[in-house]
């Protein structure tokens, strides 16, 4: 089969490799009708987050299954499935408390990297939910942003307790600040303040439920914030970004006893104690759980209830996978799918 591997910081290199097997008796084979790039897919392809060796990559996905080894039970061949980064059992402790990311068998989710045709998952039973029939073709990119994209701006949501009757502030207009808009709005929460500073990225976010646009960024940005909750701050933040400028944001912007979910990848993140003891503000986050929420979010997509394809803007083949995350570094894209 062909695939995508990162072989330094911007050299992405679409080429042969080894189809994937059932290795373990606890795998599936899946197919991939569509796959896409992460935003952070982007920490590696800019040297960021240093790779050592040739690294197959992608790790949204949602396919077809084509074999199942011989544990499998839950999982058969024929179904189309949604998974998500992290694999788990659904069975351990902490999977039943609702942290499947950090299961205690937790393992990579499609180790053999998912830009390209075929991926193994491992854990099928435990890291794959089946929707309830064959998905029509237009229904693909909701379902693909459901593994990754959608499911953690829904836990950034989650974890900043968004619901009625609070105002929602999000930090981020990448594809996961964009669908914890999204989420926010499914919770019922009464304003929804998205920071961002780019027009289309803007529109989307009103079109997901966003009801003000706030375009400051950093002290001025939680200044804003503050004036717009009546000197107060927002009740729910979400960071979506993980940088140090991002993360003082989203704590300074919200209202003592509120709630930060923080969903972006922090980076050299260095919290000031005395400035954080004092701001009596929640933090929540990490990477997200999405294996809670897939079932949930499977449902909202089949009835069509929600839409988070939208936050594809650009669609490639495969093999030009490249030019996907160069449109995307270079914000061209907030997000590209890419087709076998
Ligand atoms: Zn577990």
């Amino acid at each position: 089969m062909q695939g995508t591997v990162l072989y330094g910081p911007r050299d992405v290199r679409f080429e042969e490799r080894p189809e994937p097997t059932i290795v373990e008796p606890t795998d599936a084979l899946i197919r991939l009708p569509a796959t896409s790039v992460c935003g952070s897919d982007l920490w590696p392809y800019r040297g960021i987050a240093p790779i050592d060796g040739p690294t197959p990559m992608g790790h949204e996905y949602a396919g077809i299954v084509e074999e199942v080894g011989s544990e499998v039970r839950l999982i058969e061949p024929g179904q189309f499935v949604v998974g998500s980064f992290f694999a788990s059992d659904n069975t351990c402790e902490i999977c039943r408390a609702g942290y499947h990311s950090s299961c205690i068998h937790r393992q990579p989710g499609a180790p053999t990297g998912a830009q390209a045709q075929y991926a193994r998952i491992p854990l099928a039973d435990g890291t794959l939910v089946a929707t309830p029939g064959m998905p029509p073709e237009e229904m693909i990119p909701s379902l693909l942003a459901a593994s990754d994209v959608l499911g953690t701006g829904w836990f950034g949501a989650v974890a900043a307790e968004a619901g009625p009757a609070k105002t929602v502030a999000v930090v981020g207009d990448g594809a996961v600040g964009l669908l914890a808009v999204l989420a926010a709005k499914q919770m019922g929460a009464e304003r929804i303040i998205a920071m961002s500073r780019h027009e289309p990225r803007q529109r989307l976010a009103l079109e997901f439920g966003a009801t003000e646009i706030v375009t400051e960024r950093g002290e001025e940005g939680a200044a804003r914030i503050e004036e717009l909750t009546g000197g107060l701050g927002a009740h729910s933040v979400v960071e979506a970004v993980g940088t140090q400028e991002s993360m003082m944001q989203a704590i300074r912007s919200t209202r003592p006893g509120g709630h930060v979910g923080f969903v972006g990848v922090l980076h050299d993140v260095g919290i000031p104690g005395e400035e954080f003891f004092f701001s009596h503000v929640h933090l929540h986050g990490g990477p997200a759980p999405v294996r809670r929420f897939l079932p949930e979010l499977i449902d909202l997509i089949w009835e069509r209830k929600i839409d988070p394809g939208k936050v594809f803007d650009l669609t490639l083949p495969l093999e030009e996978v490249a030019e996907g995350y160069r449109a995307m570094d270079e914000r061209r894209a907030i997000k590209t799918l890419l087709r076998p």
